[in-house]
């Protein structure tokens, strides 16, 4: 039987147990070490702040002591196969994080993507079953959903692959399978949906949307459309997509375990839709951003029209229940945000 999440965290607090948490240094790993940390468990995180930050691994140092939790942290390289055997040694959980995202990055640079997303993480994998891991949760993406046109997204119906970055995923969850199979390990994939709040990077050419137009509407410039404003995505908090890793990696029944999960609200929202839901939470702060336009630019290549999920599965075997939509999660990361600056 799997428990609710409320149940899980009584069992944590009560037995504490030890991760590893692989990209703990950026924005979804920080946001679980968090949780983590403040359920007193003992955290490690493996990072080479490639795209994660030292204030994200100071911050979460600073978590451990004001809740008197253990709290290491590892400057090192998945794709170093003797770091991720080091790192994995004694734990009892992994929740792998670390890899390299955004799509158009992996056009510009596909081989970066397979050998930090590919190799790093057939590394993880190995180390973890030489170190006898009970369990492993790896992030997988909306991405491998590909070309399918079919709405809502179901697990067991996808396409194929529009981008390096989403061939690398769909081989990390081939992979799972294969080692759940020969080696039975207990794995499971969590295909993570449009995922957004604080601590997310709004800086860089491959920053997330939500963050990059916050970051642009602050700064007083307009935000960038690529396409119509019609395409739509199914954008998720950060607290659901916690939710889901602890769900994940703590549940003990079989049924529920090797297998890949959508991670997402069931909601879809426009990109027009998202301009105004992000306005209207922004000018209570900013007014000026009522004032300013969007500018619309060519579609990119690799992106997908809409992207949809179906969370049936998650809720059923998981017993996931998500607390935010687009809207609640919006009302705490842009207050976050801004605090901030
Ligand atoms: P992020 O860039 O903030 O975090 C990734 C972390 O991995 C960074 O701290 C980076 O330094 C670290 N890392 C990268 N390569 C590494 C390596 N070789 N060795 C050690 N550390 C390495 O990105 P995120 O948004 O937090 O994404 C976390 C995971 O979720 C990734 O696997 C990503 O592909 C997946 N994902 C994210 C989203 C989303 O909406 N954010 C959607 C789908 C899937």
């Amino acid at each position: 039987m799997s428990n609710s999440i409320q149940d899980v965290t009584t069992q944590l607090l009560m037995s504490p147990k030890r991760w590893l948490v692989t990209g703990g240094a950026g924005f979804i790993g920080s946001n679980i070490a968090e949780f983590l940390l403040t359920t007193k468990q003992d955290v490690t995180v493996l990072d080479n702040l490639s795209s994660g930050h030292i204030e994200n691994v100071n911050f979460l140092e600073s978590v451990a002591k004001k809740h008197n939790a253990s709290f290491k942290f590892v400057h090192g390289d998945i794709t170093d196969y003797k770091t991720c055997l080091m790192a994995t040694s004694n734990m009892d959980y992994i929740s792998h994080q670390a890899a390299v995202g955004s799509v158009p990055r992996s056009i510009e640079r596909p081989l970066d993507s397979h050998i930090n997303n590919v190799d790093g993480t057939l590394n993880i994998f190995l180390a973890a079953k030489e170190s006898n891991i009970k369990r492993i949760v790896y992030a997988s993406s909306s991405s491998v959903y590909g070309d399918s046109l079919e709405l809502p997204k179901q697990e067991n119906k996808i396409g194929t692959p529009l981008s390096p970055y989403a061939i690398t995923k769909l081989i990390n969850e081939i992979y799972a399978k294969n080692f759940s199979q020969i080696y039975q390990m207990d794995t499971i994939g969590l295909r993570y949906f449009n995922v957004f709040g604080p601590r997310q990077d709004p800086n860089g050419a491959y920053a997330a949307v939500i963050p990059r137009w916050i970051k642009s509407l602050v700064d007083n410039k307009p935000v960038v459309i690529f396409g119509d404003g019609e395409t739509s995505r199914d954008f998720c908090f950060i607290k659901n997509v916690v939710q889901m890793n602890i769900l994940a990696a703590t549940t003990e029944d079989q049924k529920a375990i090797n297998q890949v999960y959508n991670v997402a609200c069931a909601e879809a929202t426009s990109l027009k839709q998202l301009y105004q839901i992000i306005v209207t939470h922004l000018s209570d702060h900013y007014p000026h951003v009522k004032n300013l336009d969007i500018t619309y630019e060519d579609f990119r290549s690799g992106d997908i029209r809409h992207s949809l999920a179906d969370i049936s599965k998650a809720e059923e075997l998981l017993k996931y229940k998500h607390t935010h939509t687009i809207s609640k999660g919006m009302s705490e990361y842009i207050p976050w945000y801004v605090k901030q600056l």
